[in-house]
């Protein structure tokens, strides 16, 4: 018989989803109040989704930024953002608890992280790694896709994380950065980010490419990965 966890995975792969998992988000209840308050208290499973770039299209980036980049940056963001929206209306159907995070969103101006981390649920899910570049890295594309993330108090049995460390002794995404926004270290669950990436010198180097680009786009560090290239 499908269990809900099937039906979901179909769905997600039938509506043209590349990666599905689930996270359970138990063991990081601590460091999600800590960054989020209780906004999110009660919703303990993390229905993780990818949508895998053209490879091509990304590995332009280490040349600069591209209005091909751009393009399917949006159609996959939409992709993703249907798929989280009908998701969340089945379980709530259901009579579950859920809350699609949007796969583009900033708190605001000022605070440069979104209303919820994608990549940690993705690495809870077993979907990749967290990466130097602190983007989420899959052995099959590398950090070449976008992530999506519902929240859910569905009681969905949870995948396993992948190993921490993968990155290994690779310096790529440090040696591509422009700004030297990206310090080397690998991730550890706990530690804040600012001990990895400098988040203001590649904001201030975005407002730069606007200036002369019209957009906001890097990406010179994911174009760098070796994995998946
Ligand atoms: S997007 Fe560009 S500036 Fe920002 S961390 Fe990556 S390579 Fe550096
Ligand atoms: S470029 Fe190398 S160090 Fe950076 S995320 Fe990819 S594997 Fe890790």
């Amino acid at each position: 018989m499908l269990t809900l966890k099937n039906e979901l995975e179909q769905m997600v792969f039938h509506l043209g989803g590349d990666l599905f998992g689930v996270a359970s988000l138990d063991d990081v209840a601590r460091e999600i109040a800590g960054e989020y308050g209780d906004t999110y208290q009660g919703l303990e499973r993390a229905i993780s989704v990818a949508v895998f770039f053209p490879k091509e299209v990304l590995n332009e980036l280490a040349e600069g930024p591209t209005h091909t980049y751009l393009y399917y940056y949006d159609v996959i963001n939409a992709r993703l953002n249907d798929i989280a929206l009908r998701i969340s209306n089945l379980l709530q159907k259901k009579g579950f608890r859920t809350f699609p995070i949007p796969a583009s969103q900033r708190v605001n101006e000022s605070k440069l992280a979104g209303i919820f981390s994608h990549r940690l649920a993705a690495s809870r899910a077993g979907l990749g790694w967290i990466g130097k570049s602190c983007c989420l890295v899959n052995p099959q594309v590398g950090p070449r896709l976008r992530l999506v993330t519902i929240l859910t108090n569905a009681p969905l049995e949870s995948d396993q994380p992948l190993e921490e460390g993968c990155c290994g002794s690779c310096t790529a995404c440090q040696d591509a950065c422009p700004p030297q926004a990206i310090k080397g270290q690998e991730f550890h669950l706990g530690d804040p980010l600012s001990l990895r990436l400098d988040a203001q010198a590649c904001h201030d180097y975005l407002a730069n490419v606007r200036h002369s680009f019209g957009k906001r786009v890097c990406g010179r560090c994911l174009a760098a990965c070796p994995w998946g290239k």
